[in-house]
């Protein structure tokens, strides 16, 4: 099993050896690696949108 940041809790979270799916023990978050990265770059997408707009305030 590897690590990778879980995008719902921001706790570890193991993908699975043929690194299909991802799972969080802690928040229970479950999905395809596929919707995982997914899931990670609108993430990314929103944490700058939040600096920009810190930035402007
Ligand atoms: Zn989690």
């Amino acid at each position: 099993m590897l690590d990778a940041k879980c995008p719902e809790c921001n706790d570890r979270a193991q993908l699975s050896d043929d690194m299909t799916t991802i799972k969080c023990k802690k928040c229970g978050y479950s999905d395809s690696y596929e919707n995982y990265i997914e899931k990670m770059k609108t993430n990314a997408i929103n944490l700058a949108d939040n600096f920009q707009f810190k930035g402007n305030v």
